[in-house]
């Protein structure tokens, strides 16, 4: 199961970086600038969340959840600018070490983190099989990740201006990410591996989240 996995993501790195280094504008791979100050503000934004929250082992699961043995993930949209330093994020907080010098022994030292967990509400459904109810859930965590970071990064006015303008331009990518998987242009199972968990939807929940926007789904 694992070795299926692990051949769909090497799969995905190779066809996303095709489709990354096929972009217009792309130029040679060691002038681009891969990790700039957006995606930094974006995965420390979700990896101090995550933190802060106390999100739990079983959690992290649940936001890297495939669909089925060999599929994508079902919270992020490959390629996007925005899903891929929260999905970078949370691959690395998965790998968090354990907290050392620490003699109480409670839920925070057992699983290595600052917080006490997530509502149960929320960990129930970021487990839910329906796409609504996840993607909503995952919506609601990163936009309050984000606007905390926001708030409390120390930016003045015209710096949050620009960071706000930057993501939009990074949402756009990202949904026009979804659209070109929707119209199957990096082949047949462009959904299953790119876009798992969108097939009802036309907005990308992440992208959403790091405008403080909810989430607008076409199915009821
Ligand atoms: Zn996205």
């Amino acid at each position: 199961m694992h070795l299926q996995k692990n051949i769909s993501i090497k799969a995905f790195v190779l066809i996303a970086a095709a489709v990354v280094f096929l972009s217009p504008g792309a130029s040679a791979a060691g002038d681009r600038k891969l990790f700039d100050e957006t995606y930094q503000f974006i995965f420390f934004a979700t990896l101090e969340g995550l933190y802060r929250d106390g999100v739990s082992s079983a959690d992290v699961d649940s936001l890297l959840a495939t669909k089925g043995k060999d599929g994508g993930y079902l919270n992020f949209i490959y390629t996007c600018p925005i899903c891929m330093p929260v999905e970078g994020a949370i691959v690395t907080y998965q790998l968090r070490p354990r907290i050392d010098h620490m003699k109480i022994q409670n839920s925070q030292t057992a699983e290595r983190t600052f917080g006490f967990g997530l509502p149960k509400e929320v960990s129930d459904a970021l487990r839910s099989e329906k796409s609504r109810i996840r993607l909503k859930a995952v919506n609601e965590l990163v936009s309050k990740w984000i606007s905390y970071r926001m708030e409390h990064s120390g930016l003045t006015g015209a710096q949050k201006q620009d960071l706000i303008e930057e993501l939009k331009k990074r949402r756009k990518q990202g949904m026009e990410a979804l659209r070109s998987f929707a119209a199957k242009m990096h082949g047949p199972d462009s959904m299953r591996f790119f876009a798992a968990g969108y097939e009802d939807g036309d907005e990308c929940a992440v992208c959403n989240a790091a405008l403080q926007m909810p989430l607008n789904l076409k199915s009821p």
